[in-house]
């Protein structure tokens, strides 16, 4: 049941994917990227992973899905032969949180947004607009994060402090950014899909208009050199965020404006406003169609 549940949340977070299967999950390999002295993006399958080693261990930002552990823990084993002491979520989906469970066993310590914790504990509907209904099944006790924050944590370890701050209603109602403030790395969660329409889980108290305030806070923190790991996608810079965040408002702006004109949904998408966008990011009509549907239900059309 897990692991159809892990690949329904695949497929909503990465469309591009191929719809995964044990098989799939089995040829997927960790990439190591590394971004300072101490600082590594890792890939897979799933959401990034970021990595802060040093002499007070290992701080691991999001653990993918569970039969992916052993190979991450490799992967890091490769780095250095510190253990992992936290594993940090950016938000309660399963491509981010399915290594919980056994991160824990392995002794890290699990710390997460409120939200987070109350989102595993209990059973969550996923509605997409466009595709079926899906119920991702409540995480077992050990997958469940040990330590919560309502605003804003630090960790100070590395010789860092890694300051990891909540963003109100983004992509859920959970999620936390997490600035690297000596190494000038930002970890986004899923508040950003690099070159691509984000995918902002409403039924998790997701909102278009908290998204882009969690770009703009992020931004702030930001500066010309600033390395950002997209919860999807390539590793970024501050321009590219920018960019993400202007395109997200302007597209908001073109919903809302023809929202006032009395339009209805159907109208909206039939007048294309989000097109331009679609069509540099290489992104499909049902993509669009979807995204103006979610900014339509986020500004309180019906
Ligand atoms: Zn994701
Ligand atoms: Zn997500």
């Amino acid at each position: 049941m897990r692991r159809i549940a892990a690949a329904g949340l695949l497929c909503l977070c990465i469309p591009s994917a191929p719809v995964s299967g044990q098989n799939t999950m089995d040829d997927v390999q960790i990439t190591t990227q590394q971004l300072t002295d101490g600082v590594y993006m890792l890939t897979g399958q799933g959401g990034n992973i970021g990595v802060s080693v040093g002499p007070d261990g290992v701080f691991v930002i999001d653990d993918q899905f569970a039969p992916l552990t052993e190979k991450i823990l490799a992967a890091i084993a490769a780095i250095t032969s510190e253990s992992v002491r936290f594993v940090f979520n950016t938000h309660w989906h399963g491509d981010h949180t399915g290594g919980n469970e056994n991160m824990g066993e392995a002794g890290a310590l699990i710390v997460a947004h409120d939200n987070v914790r109350e989102r595993m504990s209990a059973d969550q509907v996923l509605q997409r607009i466009g595709r079926p209904v899906s119920t991702t099944p409540a995480s077992p006790e050990g997958a469940l994060p040990v330590v919560t924050f309502t605003d804003d944590v630090s960790f100070h370890i590395n010789g860092d402090r890694l300051h990891a701050f909540h963003v109100e209603n983004a992509h859920t109602d959970g999620d936390a950014i997490v600035h690297f403030v000596g190494a000038n790395v930002v970890h986004m969660g899923d508040t950003f899909f690099r070159d691509r329409f984000p995918f902002i889980d409403t039924a998790s108290g997701g909102s278009i208009d908290g998204l882009i305030a969690a770009a703009g806070a992020a931004l702030g923190v930001m500066d010309g050199e600033t390395q950002i790991i997209p919860g999807h996608g390539p590793l970024s810079s501050r321009e590219d965020l920018r960019a993400y965040r202007d395109a997200l408002k302007a597209m908001r702006d073109a919903v809302a404006d023809l929202m006032a004109e009395g339009m209805s949904l159907n109208q909206i998408q039939a007048a294309r406003p989000v097109q331009a966008q679609a069509r540099m990011w290489g992104q499909e009509r049902t993509a669009e169609d979807t995204f103006v549907a979610t900014i339509h239900h986020g500004l309180g059309g019906r």
